[in-house]
Formats: structure tokens, C-alpha cells, sequence
């Protein structure tokens, strides 16, 4: 099953087309798409537009922005039987370098945790430039239902949190990165997942990236790990259904 575990249909970029969208996607053989909501007004909107069928609503809100917090987790708290994870949170070393409001990303991120401890929902990491920090915290909070998006960091890092049962997924600017290259090569498929990001990490920079990019993904993931991009896709499914605990 293709799955998109990690895109943002409410983008501004979409507005007006996201019909249009997941209907391409389906086409394109998407089964489950998994929208982002970053913040309190953009969580609404996510799920305003999942129909629980093909998209489902995750709710998070972007590390950098430090205000408004205490809403998402009221949010996700009400909606909790809604969404199918928390996320994306975490943290943002690259947008944020001073040392007081990253120590503030810190403390917010470790709410986020806590919640999905509470709530028994998978997190969706953002680790900007600060992977190896925020492994750091999930792995002292004991955090269990992990997936590190679009992760950047170290592969060493990674295996560590492969040894805890976390999951990597995997965006189409592979296509362009060295880096999640490497990354996949040292990660086991049953840790791997497939993700847009959408609309951005597009597979050529620059352009507005969509859902069924992910076949990218699949496509270099099976050209590295020299198996079949349809394994790919079965072993990615299987491992999405399984975390987000889809009944489908
Ligand atoms: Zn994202």
C-alpha cells in the first residue's frame, strides 16, 4: 500500500485544489494520505478536510513557533479520538540559535511527549538540525510510537533509534540528498516509511512537491536497498498501518 505518512494539504500552496489533489493521488495508487496541521487554526482545517477514508488529520504545530501551544495540546486533547498522531513537534536548531528559546523548544517538545504517553498516539518529529537533541529527549521520556520525519541528522543517530523500534520516513528529495542516501542504506525497511512533506522537500528543488512524489521515495529506496520498488511499497504500508494502527 502506497502511503503518504507526512504531508500538509492545508498549505497555502494547495488552496483551492486539494480535491483536485487527492484525487490525483488516488489515482496515482494512494491509499492513505496523512495530513499535518501546524498550529491551532491549520489543526482545524486538517480535520475539516479528512474524511477518514483516504486522508487522516495528524496535529502539531512547527518548533520555531513558540507561542500558542497550550491551544494545539487543548486541540489534540479534544480531538484526540480524531487524529491518528501527534505531530509534527519537535525541535528546530536550524531556524532558532539562541540558546533561551531553544531551551523554551525544549520544554514544549517535552509536553508534546507527555501527551502522546497520555493519549497513546504516535509522534511525528521535526529535528531540523537538531536530530541527535531531540533523540536525546525521546529516548530519556522513554518514547515508544516514533517517527522521525524527514530526519537530516547523523546515521549513526539513527540506528540508535531503529535499536528502540523508531521509524524514518522517508521524503522525495532523496532524489537530491546524499544524506537520506546514506540514511537509508542503514535503516532495515521494517523501519521505513514513505512521505511527501508536501509542498515542499520535492524531489527537483525549488518546485512545489505533491502526494504521489512518494513513489520517488519508494523508487530510491529499492534502488538502494537493490529489492523492488513494489516490496517497497508493501513493506512501507504495512509498517504505516501498523504505527498509526489503521483499520483499513
Ligand atoms: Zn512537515
Amino acid at each position: 500500500m502506497l502511503i503518504d505518512v507526512h504531508c500538509h494539504l492545508t498549505a497555502p500552496e494547495f488552496e483551492g485544489k486539494v480535491k483536485e489533489i487527492i484525487e490525483r493521488s488516488v489515482e496515482a495508487g494512494i491509499r492513505v494520505i496523512v495530513t499535518s496541521g501546524l498550529g491551532y487554526e491549520d489543526g482545524l482545517k486538517a480535520l475539516e478536510i479528512s474524511d477518514h477514508r483516504i486522508v487522516y488529520p495528524s496535529i502539531g504545530m512547527s518548533p520555531y513557533i513558540l507561542k500558542g501551544h497550550e491551544q494545539v495540546i487543548d486541540l489534540i486533547r479534544r480531538e484526540s479520538k480524531k487524529i491518528i498522531a501527534i505531530g509534527e513537534v519537535g525541535l528546530d536548531y536550524w531556524y532558532v540559535k539562541n540558546d533561551e528559546e531553544r531551551a523554551e523548544q525544549k520544554r514544549i517538545f517535552r509536553e508534546f511527549i507527555e501527551l502522546s504517553k497520555e493519549l497513546d498516539l504516535p509522534l511525528v518529529i521535526h529535528s531540523r538540525s537538531a536530530g541527535k537533541y531531540a533523540l536525546e529527549i525521546l529516548f530519556e521520556m522513554k518514547a515508544e510510537r516514533v517517527i522521525m520525519h524527514a530526519f537530516d541528522g547523523a546515521a549513526k543517530y539513527a540506528v540508535r533509534a531503529v535499536e528502540r523500534g523508531y521509524m524514518f520516513s522517508i521524503p522525495p528529495s532523496i532524489a537530491r540528498s546524499q544524506q537520506k542516501r546514506k540514511l537509508v542504506k542503514r535503516i532495515p525497511l521494517e523501519n521505513l516509511l514513505l512521505e511527501s512533506d508536501s509542498p515542499v522537500l520535492s524531489p527537483i528543488a525549488g518546485q512545489i512537491n505533491y502526494p504521489w512524489n512518494i513513489v520517488v521515495s519508494a523508487e530510491w529506496i529499492g534502488r538502494i536497498k537493490g529489492i523492488s520498488i513494489e516490496k517497497v511499497i508493501e513493506i512501507t504500508g504495512d509498517n504505516a498501518s501498523e504505527i498509526f494502527d489503521l483499520k483499513l
